[in-house]
Order: structure tokens, then C-alpha cells, then sequence
């Protein structure tokens, strides 16, 4: 259908904005694609085509696999995203993956300080669900939702103290603490060499 073909390609043009956006980490751009395009190698498409004896989520062992369950329903994933949302004084995310990524667009549009920790913080989520995934599959050391919660904050936190001239407002104040990012530092207008 004609119309899917350019419905499809509008949310591509959407996703790339906030794919290539200098607020996503660059080594958690790939990954962020291949999820917001359905295309990252999950247990029941690798069903598809190869006969895998077990085809459940690792980070819950109740569903089988998929894009969806893995960003959505998941209670793992499902942890973070309520952690991320109390972080950034939102409501909460719908419950579907289809239904977070429409408003993920909306949280990510613009380029004002929420929305610019919202493209880095849920790139980081998808990044780090997606890398705790592949550790169980080749049978790492697990990590509890509180330690990946954790690594999100310090990958985050690491990269948004980069960031310079952050209008000042009690809600930045808030999202700094929560992200462990030194409130003046990126308020200010001088450039801190060396931290
Ligand atoms: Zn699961």
C-alpha cells in the first residue's frame, strides 16, 4: 500500500531525528535504530528460521522474546522505564512498545533540557536492556535492575555534564540530582576544563 510505504517512511524520517540527535550517546545510536525499526535479532524472530529450544525472555523467563515484550511488557524493562519517568518528573510511559515509541517522539521534540535527557536517557534504556539481554544469552554474570538503573544514570550523567548553558529552573535542579550531574556546571556559560 501506497499509503504504509509513506506512513513508514515519515516515522523513519521522525526516528532519524532522534537517532542522530547529539543528545543520544554515540555507541547506543545503532542499537536505538534497530529497535525503533523492529529490526534487532529477538528469540521469536530467530524462530523463524532456526529451530531454538528456548525461545523466553532472559531478563524475566515468562514471555516469549520479542520487540515488544523486551521494551514493553517485560517487568524488566517495564522497572525502567518507571525509574526514568520519576527521573524526569514525567507521568508515566504507555505500557506497549508501539505506544512508547509514538510518545517517545513527542517527550524527544525539541531542544530544551528535559527533552534533550529524555533522548539520552531512553537511547541509554534501550542500549543497556538490549546489552543485558545479549549477556545472558552468552551466559554473563547477571545484573539486577537497580545495577543496570545504575549504569544508565552514570552513562547519562557522564554525558549530559558535557552539556553547557542549560537554562536555569527548579526542573533542571530536579533532573540534575536525579542524574548525579552538578547543577552549575552545565548551567553555566564558562566551559569547565578538566572538571
Ligand atoms: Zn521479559
Amino acid at each position: 500500500m501506497v499509503w504504509n510505504v509513506i506512513r513508514e517512511k515519515g516515522q523513519i524520517v521522525d526516528w532519524a531525528t532522534l537517532v542522530w540527535s547529539s543528545k543520544v550517546i554515540p555507541r547506543h545510536r545503532f542499537i536505538l535504530w534497530l529497535a525503533l525499526r523492529g529490526r534487532l535479532n529477538t528469540r521469536d524472530r530467530i524462530l523463524a528460521y532456526m529451530d531454538i529450544q528456548d525461545a523466553n525472555c532472559l531478563l524475566c523467563d515468562g514471555d516469549t522474546e520479542s520487540i515488544y515484550h523486551l521494551f514493553g511488557s517485560c517487568p524488566f524493562v517495564k522497572s525502567l522505564w518507571s525509574k526514568f519517568t520519576l527521573a524526569l518528573g514525567f507521568v508515566q510511559l504507555p505500557g506497549s512498545w508501539d505506544e512508547i515509541i509514538v510518545d517517545a517522539r513527542i517527550k524527544a521534540k525539541g531542544n530544551r533540557f528535559p527533552a534533550n535527557v529524555f533522548k539520552c536517557g531512553f537511547s541509554a534504556i534501550v542500549y543497556r536492556v538490549w546489552a543485558e539481554r545479549n549477556a545472558r544469552v552468552f551466559g554473563r554474570i547477571r545484573q539486577k535492575i537497580d545495577q543496570t538503573w545504575n549504569d544508565i544514570v552514570f552513562d547519562c550523567g557522564a554525558y549530559i555534564r558535557t552539556w553547557r548553558r542549560v537554562p536555569k529552573s527548579e526542573r533542571a535542579w530536579n533532573i540534575c540530582r536525579d542524574w548525579k550531574v552538578a547543577y552549575e556546571e552545565i548551567t553555566s556559560f564558562e566551559s569547565y576544563k578538566g572538571r
